[in-house]
Parts: structure tokens; sequence; C-alpha cells
């Protein structure tokens, strides 16, 4: 008999709000929604956008974009937040990609493997951090994988692939995956867990799995630091990495108000950060509808009442003419506004 979620009618949630997958909390309903568990869920998924003449679009934990007020009609939207899963044995850890990059430094705590801690409290699934190349500091996503696994969505068999970390191009905030229609699937770890300690990883991993769609800034940050809170409880250390990187979020109070984080990537040949400029304009404060320069840090627009995607695109044009009528540039936007 055929598994109730493997059509494509059953897979697909209607008149969905996709506010309630964004860590921006906007986003008007869209039309068809699904959150795939399994290889063969998203399979069925897009082989179904292809029969019914729909077109989709892929996105993680919602932590870097912009969903629009009126979503396309003929548009499927999936979401990799449910994509949940590791294989771990004595030589090799895979992890999907919608596992928060969070959980890194939790599980990296929980293994003795240092390294990860830079993903501490940073939003968003592995998928994602892939394909962004999510950094914090000098650390970044490529620094700890090793081999990524995707489908080439331009290739009709929808086989999985992989491909060597070192041949994925990897930059600042740019990777092979932002260049080709290609979805990340996930990645197979260049360290790996002691054989004793794989049950309780899969423990650690089952509890999130239970948090069915948590997806506001203010729940993952109170899920993750309990998460740490219970590695002390066992007599772990916290390094101070991690406890610098609570400071630094909580004081630039990341998970105060709905957001995407930094709007805009820093042009390194510039030399100063967007945030510092913004800050030089004296732009931080500015409303537009219910948005906000954040207050607190210069490339953030904030949510702080009811915004829309165009209150937030208004902001994100005045900072752009700003820099570029100041600083005689215009900023590349990091967050990925969806049509
Ligand atoms: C408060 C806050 C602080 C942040 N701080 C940082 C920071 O310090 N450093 C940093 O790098 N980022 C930061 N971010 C941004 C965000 O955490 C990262 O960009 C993260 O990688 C996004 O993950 P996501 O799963 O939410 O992706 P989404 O926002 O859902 O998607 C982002 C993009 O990735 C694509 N994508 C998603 N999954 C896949 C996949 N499996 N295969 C192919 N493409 C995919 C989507 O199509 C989209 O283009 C911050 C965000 C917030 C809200």
């Amino acid at each position: 008999m055929l598994n109730n979620r493997m059509t494509f009618e059953s897979l697909c949630l209607r008149n969905e709000p996709l506010a309630n997958h964004s860590s921006y909390q906007i986003g008007g309903e869209a039309n068809f929604f699904a959150m795939p568990e399994t290889v063969e869920e998203l399979l069925t998924l897009l082989r179904g956008c292809k029969t019914h003449g729909l077109n989709y679009f892929i996105c993680g934990m919602g932590s870097n974009l912009l969903f629009p007020d009126r979503p396309q009609e003929d548009t499927l939207y999936i979401s990799l937040k449910k994509f949940v899963y590791w294989d771990i044995q004595p030589s090799k850890w895979f992890i999907s990609s919608g596992t928060p990059m969070s959980m890194l430094a939790i599980s990296g705590r929980m293994f003795g493997i240092p390294g990860y801690e830079f993903t501490y409290l940073l939003p968003g699934g592995l998928g994602a951090g892939i394909y962004m190349n999510a950094k914090y500091n000098q650390h970044q996503i490529s620094d700890i994988v090793k081999t990524v696994y995707y489908v080439d969505l331009s290739d009709p068999s929808l086989a999985v692939q992989s491909i060597d970390v070192s041949q994925c191009r990897y930059g600042y905030k740019q990777s092979i995956f932002q260049m080709n229609p290609w979805l990340v699937l996930g990645a197979d770890m260049l360290a790996v867990p002691d054989e004793k300690q794989i049950a309780a990883g899969n423990e650690l991993l089952a509890r999130w799995k239970g948090k069915e769609g948590m997806s506001t800034l203010a729940s993952f940050y109170s899920y993750m630091s309990a998460e740490a809170e219970a590695l002390k409880k066992q007599g772990l250390l916290i390094p101070s990495e991690m406890t610098d990187i609570a400071d630094y979020r909580n004081g630039k109070r990341h998970f105060e108000y709905p957001s995407c984080g930094s709007v805009f990537k820093n042009n390194y040949d510039f030399g100063v950060p967007v945030g510092a400029l913004v800050d030089r304009l004296n732009l931080k404060g500015k409303e537009h509808g219910g948005a906000m320069i954040s207050p607190y840090h210069g490339n953030m627009i904030i949510n702080h009442r009811h915004a829309t995607a165009e209150d937030v695109k208004y902001l994100m044009n005045v900072i752009i003419e700003g820099i570029d009528n100041a600083f005689g540039f215009q900023p590349e936007p990091e967050v990925v506004v969806v049509k």
C-alpha cells in the first residue's frame, strides 16, 4: 500500500502563511507549501511540480530570506526544516540539510570535537549554511564539511550526486551551489564522533525533531541555550567562544525581534562594515511601516510591528541609496528576496 505521505497532494499544505516559516515572520499565504522529511518525499514533490506545471522554491529554516507579501500562485514553497536526519557510523557522520547549524556546536561539545563552536546560536539549517557558506568571525561552514550531497535540479533523473568540499568554490558567502540549480541534501563532516557517543547523538537529534516547526528566533534561542545548559549539568565545559557568541548576539538583540540577521554583505574592498556605514549616516532607528533599521546594529532591519516585505524593501533601498551617495558603492544584499 502507498504510504499516505508519498503522494504529491498529501505532502502539500494549502493556503499556508509563509510568515510562519521565516525568522522575519513576514510572508503571505502560499497556495502550495510542503515540508518533506525524507529524500523520497522531496523527490515526489519535485516530480509532482513538473507534472502539475508548478514552479518551486527551496528554503531551509527561513532565517536569511524575505518572503513576498503575495506569494506566486503557481509556486510550491518547499521548506527543508523537517528534513532532519543523521547517519553516524564509526567512520562517517552524515548530517542532513534541515539540521540546525547550532546543533553542531552542541554536538561538538558532546562528542569532544573542536571547531564547531562558531555555529552556536547561528540561525538556519546546514543545507543553507553550505549554500551560503554561513560564517561567524573567521570560521565558516566550508571549514567543517568534507563531502556535500546534492541533487542537480536540471538533471531529469534527479540522481543524488556528491562533491568534495575542495571543489565547491567557497569564498566569502559564496559557493558553487549559488552558481548552479543544485539542492543540497546534506554533508559528511570532516570529524567523526566516537562510536560510544552515537546513542547520545541520536537522542540529541530526536529531542530537536520533537520540536515540530519551531521557527521564531526567540524559541530557537531558548531551545539552544537550554541544550547548552544541559551539557553544563553533565559536567561539560562550555568554552568562552560559545559564551562570547551568546553575549554578542544578545547585545545586538538578535533574538528579540524578528529579522533575517545582516541584510547586506560587507564590502571588504571598501574596508568598513555596512553596519558602521549605516551608523555614520545616522540611519539607525529609521522606520517605515512596521519595519525599522535596528537601533542596535546598522546592518539589520527588524520587523518590530507587523512589517510587510515592502516595508523592509523600502528601508533596504534607503540604505543602498544612502551608502551609494555617501561612499560610492551599492551594498550587495545578503538576504534572499523571494519573488
Ligand atoms: C539573528 C540572525 C543572525 C544571523 N547571523 C548570521 C551570521 O553570523 N553568519 C551568517 O552567515 N549568517 C547569519 N544569519 C543568516 C542565516 O543564519 C544564514 O544565512 C543561514 O545559512 C540561513 O539558513 P536557513 O536554513 O534559514 O536558510 P533560508 O533562509 O531558508 O534560505 C537561504 C537561501 O538558501 C537557499 N537554500 C536553503 N536550503 C537549501 C538547500 N538545501 N540547498 C540549496 N539551497 C538552499 C534558499 O533557496 C535561499 O536562497 C543570521 C540570521 C539571523 C536571523
